[in-house]
């Protein structure tokens, strides 16, 4: 028998008409930014940018490095992190994780509640994430169909929080909003030797002619780190490049916390972006050329997660003084 709408939970309510908590207008007010808060660039913005990183990958570019090079948000944030960890990641071949697992999962739920018509509990949507994935032809899908039952059930739990967490903290989205999830942007340079590329978790808003109207989000699930703002900063560059018009603003979403971290997207903002990408590509050239440079060590929150903090000296003092400091909080 269908449930009557008193029978219903919260979650499976109407949430077009469910009145908004704290959180979810405070994301809602500031989308609904009007006309004079959106700003209007220059036309000629997208050439600049473009012209600019072009020519210093050139001057970069030489004989002795195999090509091509591809650069995403997290290389480039270890080239500037610690390079060690940068290399060791390049022979390292990926590995898949219960928490790695989580964030894509995540990301195909909150994929799935927006396009699908009525209203589901985080914990379908995550179960239809899963099975989606697994039938997929991507490097995930043979992870998840070989984990045991009580792996996936933690799979499914560890998600399920995060979806569950969205829903309480951000306000039912609406097409009209033009919501792309997992949108891929990229853009090739010299030759299509060096690309930067990369996936925003979620976009919501389109410009206007040279007026900008899209926010990007990128949806976290542990604390903030400086790391983040960089990360939001490359896919603003990587969007404008391919776009032409910036977007109008960054949002880190902590669901945890249910905090947004904001930064409007500037003219300054996308030429000091594109000097911290031209400075990564020559790190990378400089590690990776026939006679490469060592690569410097720096320790740091890099060291929790990286490959070869068993056997790294500097990695091992830096975890063990993090554990000192925990133990004293
Ligand atoms: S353990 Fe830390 S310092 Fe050592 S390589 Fe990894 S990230 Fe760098």
């Amino acid at each position: 028998m269908r449930a009557t709408r008193s029978e219903e939970t919260p979650l499976t309510q109407d949430l077009t008409t469910t009145p908004l908590n704290p959180a979810q207008r405070e994301i809602q007010e500031t989308l609904g930014a009007s006309a004079e808060q959106r700003p209007t660039f220059r036309d000629d913005l997208r050439d600049d940018l473009r012209s600019q990183l072009e020519h210093s990958f050139f001057e970069l570019l030489h004989d002795e490095i195999q090509l091509p090079i591809f650069l995403s948000k997290h290389g480039l944030n270890l080239l500037h992190g610690c390079e060690a960890r940068f290399m060791a990641e390049q022979d390292d071949e990926f590995e898949w994780s219960i928490p790695m697992a989580r964030g894509t999962v995540t990301h195909k739920a909150i994929e799935l509640h927006i396009g699908r018509r009525g209203n589901h509990t985080p914990i379908d949507l995550v179960e239809d994430a899963i099975s989606r994935l697994e039938n997929e032809e991507r490097s995930i899908s043979g992870f998840l169909r070989e984990l045991v039952e009580s792996d996936r059930a933690q799979l499914v739990a560890d998600s399920n929080e995060v979806v569950a967490a969205f829903f309480e903290t951000f306000p039912p989205i609406k097409r009209r909003w033009v919501p792309v999830c997992e949108s891929r942007v990229r853009a090739d340079f010299c030759d299509d030797n060096i690309t930067l590329a990369g996936k925003i978790d979620l976009t919501l808003g389109q410009a206007k002619g040279m007026t900008a109207g899209k926010v990007i989000f990128d949806l976290k699930t542990g604390r903030s780190h400086p790391s983040h703002t960089d990360d939001l900063r490359f896919y603003a560059l990587v969007e404008t490049l391919k776009v032409g018009t910036p977007p109008r603003l960054l949002v880190n979403y902590y669901l945890e916390s249910g905090t947004p971290r904001y930064e409007a997207v500037t003219e300054d903002l996308l030429f000091i972006t594109a000097r911290r990408v031209i400075d990564g590509v020559r790190k990378y050239i400089e590690l990776n050329q026939t006679n490469p440079r060592p690569a410097e060590f720096t320790p740091g929150m890099n060291c929790r997660w990286c490959p070869i903090n068993e056997s790294c000296e500097a990695g091992q003092r830096e975890l063990n003084r993090q554990a000192e400091e925990y133990d004293e909080l």
